[in-house]
């Protein structure tokens, strides 16, 4: 049973280093995952920024998040004629192509990631400080 201070949302920052970058942020969603002690249930992952986002992909070759960024810059050029005043349409456009929040699977007290899979930190306009969320919610009756 959840003890009544159980912690169930955590607030996590990081400050990105390029205007575009895919940073790995696995280890610090399993750390907040395993502070909440939650063995069976859902966990979700969010990010209250327009012009970054999260997804999955694999974290073991460094060059897929690189080639994750070149294909992104590709599909949506920064160089178009956009009407956004503060010059940075493109990141709100890939902001929305990779979406804000992920679900995952939590077992065992931990997200159910596939071998190669890894949780990213989508930076489309940085450098920033930047911050993200992680909730999780126990299956009823754990
Ligand atoms: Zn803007």
């Amino acid at each position: 049973m959840k003890a009544a201070n159980q912690k169930s949302l955590s607030e996590l920052r990081l400050k990105t280093t390029s205007r575009v970058e895919f940073v790995d942020i696995t280890q610090q969603v399993m750390e907040a995952v395993r502070q909440h002690q939650v063995d069976s249930g859902i966990c979700t992952i969010f990010c209250p920024h327009t012009t970054a986002g999260i997804t999955i992909n694999e974290n073991a070759d460094p060059d897929v998040p690189r080639d994750m960024t070149m294909a992104l810059g590709r599909v949506v050029p920064a160089t178009w004629e956009f009407r956004h005043s503060e010059g940075n349409s493109d990141s709100h456009v890939k902001s929305s192509l990779v979406g804000p929040s992920l679900t995952v699977i939590m077992d065992r007290g931990k997200p159910l990631l596939g071998t190669w899979q890894g949780i990213y930190f989508c930076e489309f306009d940085g450098p920033r400080e930047r911050k993200f969320y992680v909730k999780t919610v126990r299956d009823a009756g754990e």
